[in-house]
């Protein structure tokens, strides 16, 4: 069969050779199929090729679009202008001369022209001073005698791969690329097998996978590059959404799981001791979140909220639903400080509640690291038993020994990987529980609808009344000091503040600033006369607790600390937060630590405090994004990141951009949700398609949750051979 041919080596395409196919090996191209799919990775548009003196012609006459000018460079040049360099390509056609100007990235752009070499240069041009054709900052390919003959000469759209370094010293250019996957083609398209169902491909009017790999490589049009896009990224979506809707299914369908009703009025009277009331949002959430425990299916809930939302007394509730029933909930922290305070927190409602209900009595377990054996034995005493009702611990509560008698619900705060991988642990302990995992950032609808697909999500979208916008500022070092001025007239109102710093201990190589000696620095001078506390990550857990408590109690006004705060921790009377060398934080982790203030009556202030020079350069940068060095681009996404701080405060906003800048993988680590990693998806933009695969499959799973349906085979075929290695929770066949 044709379709095996495309499994053999890239040998046996034409001007390949074994030789050869060991240096496309390199690059991970090692069948003839893998070469079918190695896709250019941009195209050039020959109709917008012309003269150089056409292109002077349209200028200066005032036109203002992309035009092409394949020229033969002449000259480079770098001028100074005091500290800037500007490096200048002179190049000529035919008809005359232009020029190409850089800026930025001077260095790497100077090493890539040289004399009598050819290019095709695109972009924007305008008329120099010296009333000149010229292109600044412009796209740039640098092609053979030959090409640029073809270029003039054919109507096509021409295709550019991404040449390694290998494959150049294997003499291996454009050129001869495209001479060799157009061979492949030639041989072998024809055993290319459809990988989506007809029905779909007409339904979704989609180009089939032959018709994709041919608009791809020689292209008719650049609709048809389009087109082909749109098919490649809507199987790969389509694949993906048919993995969750599996596995979503396996959970929900397959799983014996608990009805947990309200029975009670421990719910309502819980309520009437609460200090405020619950926002719309909040009520809207537990009534979903009600009526998903009710249900006899187990919950797998995912609870969005952005920080200071109120989602700990939504879980607090939910949990008591489940004591209601009799059964035992537990709430897993990500530090143990948190769940510390959670249990403080959750110890004094509860203390009121039974006060007016005391037939009942709810009681909390409390599981930590560093707790003495005997305490610990104590408190595994209480879980075992169900002489606890609620189990509060950080995540080891997962690994350890920990029995319950009787769990009903799991509720994980602050969490973003709590996944497939726990949740099958827990099952493992021969338990279904009703899940609830609480997110510490908002996630975009795009990352919900993937690597959290498989949950429902519930959205709190309004924060408590009475909430005062948090300020938030950029400032350089230089204004510390005035920065620390303001920090005490807000004392003298009785407001606390939290300092932040990146790291523990001054490292030589970082510049970091170290919480310790910036600690021991300013309780002797600037807070010489204020209560001024210490609190890191390598401190032992009950110095840390004594230290919070201290906090909290306004025993200590200023608490200089590193990111071990980051999360959840709530002190209403704190409202100013300062970070120190803020340009080092990613920007959830700037999110989250903002939100440590703004809990309370007063204006909230968060300063960001960053290099002097930084602050000045945030701005140009933002600019000129196209043309950084990788170097320079790193600085410039601190940027992005600072700025987004200060113009917004809307999490979900603030997580969009995180995505943009992180890409999802990153951030929410696709890597160890057991989901393939895209090829093609740019999720930040390809929304749309995401939507449409969505549905598609799960209507499909939902009608033929095992693909048994011959009108299915395609599908579940592809996936077994393609997708093997993520089916584990999703039970296909
Ligand atoms: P997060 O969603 O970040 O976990 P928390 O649950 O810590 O937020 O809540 C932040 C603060 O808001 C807490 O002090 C909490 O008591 C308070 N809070 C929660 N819900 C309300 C409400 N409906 N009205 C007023 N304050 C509330
Ligand atoms: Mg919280």
């Amino acid at each position: 069969m044709l379709s095996s041919k495309l499994n053999d080596s890239i040998q046996y395409v034409k001007s390949v050779g074994p030789k050869r196919a060991k240096v496309f090996a390199q690059i991970g191209l090692s069948t003839i199929r893998d070469l079918i799919f190695y896709f250019p990775s941009r195209y050039l548009d020959r109709t917008t090729i012309i003269k150089s003196n056409k292109a002077f012609e349209l200028t200066i006459n005032g036109f203002d679009g992309e035009l092409t000018i394949i020229g033969k460079v002449v000259s480079t040049d770098v001028r100074r202008f005091g500290k800037k360099e500007i490096l200048s390509v002179s190049l000529r056609d035919a008809d005359g001369f232009f020029s190409c100007v850089w800026f930025q990235g001077v260095k790497f752009f100077k090493t890539r022209f040289e004399t009598n070499q050819i290019f095709a240069i695109s972009g924007k041009p305008t008329i120099s001073k010296y009333n000149e054709l010229q292109f600044t900052h412009p796209d740039f390919d640098q092609i053979t005698e030959d090409e640029s003959q073809v270029f003039y000469n054919t109507g096509k759209i021409i295709p550019f791969y991404r040449i390694s370094k290998e494959l150049k010293s294997s003499n291996i250019g454009d050129l001869s690329l495209r001479k060799i996957i157009l061979s492949a083609l030639d041989n072998y398209q024809s055993g290319i097998e459809e990988t989506l169902p007809d029905f779909i491909i007409s339904k979704f009017n989609l180009l089939s996978l032959k018709e994709t790999v041919q608009q791809k490589h020689f292209p008719e049009s650049f609709e048809n590059i389009k087109k082909a896009d749109e098919r490649l990224k809507f199987e790969e979506l389509f694949y993906l959404e048919i993995i969750v809707a599996s596995r979503k299914f396996n959970y929900k369908e397959k799983l014996e799981g608990i009805s947990l009703p309200i029975k009670t009025k421990l719910i309502s009277n819980f309520l009437k001791v609460l200090p405020f009331e619950l926002t719309n949002s909040q009520k809207d959430v537990l009534h979903e979140i009600r009526v998903d425990m009710a249900n006899p299916k187990p919950m797998n809930r995912l609870l969005q909220g952005d920080v200071g939302s109120g989602k700990t007394i939504v879980s607090l509730i939910s949990m008591l639903i489940a004591v209601d029933n009799n059964y035992q909930a537990v709430l897993m922290a990500p530090t143990e400080i948190l769940a510390d305070q959670h249990a403080k927190n959750i110890s004094a409602l509860l203390e009121k509640l039974n006060n007016i209900v005391p037939e009942r009595k709810v009681s909390i377990a409390l599981l930590i690291g560093g707790q003495s054996k005997k305490e610990r034995n104590h408190q595994l005493d209480l879980i075992a038993t169900q002489q606890a009702d609620i189990v509060i611990g950080t995540h080891a509560l997962f690994e350890e020994e920990v029995q319950f008698k009787n769990l009903g619900l799991v509720v994980i705060d602050e969490q973003h990987r709590f996944g497939v991988v726990q949740r099958a642990m827990l099952m493992k302990k021969g338990v279904t529980p009703d899940v609830l995992v609480m997110s510490a950032t908002p996630i975009p609808r795009t990352l919900s609808m993937t690597v959290y697909g498989d949950l429902d999500v519930s959205v709190i979208n309004e924060m408590p009344k009475n909430r005062i916008p948090i300020k938030t500022y950029l400032r350089g070092e230089s204004k510390l000091h005035d920065i620390y001025t303001f920090v005490k007239s807000e004392l003298h109102k009785g407001n606390q503040t939290f300092i932040v710093y990146p790291l523990v201990e001054e490292s030589d190589k970082l510049e970091l600033k170290a919480a310790t000696s910036y600690y021991d620095e300013l309780k002797e001078t600037y807070f010489n006369d204020i209560r001024v506390g210490l609190i890191h990550g390598r401190m032992k857990w009950r110095e840390k607790e004594d230290i919070m408590i201290q906090f909290q109690k306004k025993e200590i006004d200023v608490l200089i600390s590193t990111t071990v705060i980051e999360v959840g921790i709530d002190i209403p009377s704190a409202n100013v937060m300062i970070i120190n060398d803020a340009h080092r934080f990613g920007l959830s982790q700037l999110h989250q630590l903002r939100g440590r203030i703004g809990r309370g009556t007063e204006q909230s202030h968060c300063i960001l405090v960053t290099k002097d020079e930084f602050v000045a350069s945030t701005e140009r940068y933002a600019r000129n994004l196209d043309y950084l060095s990788s170097a320079q681009i790193e600085k410039f996404k601190s940027s992005v990141r600072l700025q987004a701080m200060v113009k917004y405060l809307d999490g979900f906003k603030i997580a969009e951009i995180d995505l943009k800048l992180r890409g999802p993988g990153d951030i929410f680590g696709i890597q160890q949700s057991g989901f393939p990693e895209f090829k093609y998806v740019d999720l930040t933009t390809d929304g749309e398609i995401l939507i449409e695969a969505k549905k598609e499959a799960f209507r499909i799973i939902e009608q033929d949750p095992h693909l048994r349906n011959p009108k299915h085979e395609v599908i579940r075929k592809h996936l077994i051979d393609h997708y093997s290695n993520n089916l584990k929770y999703a039970k296909i066949a």
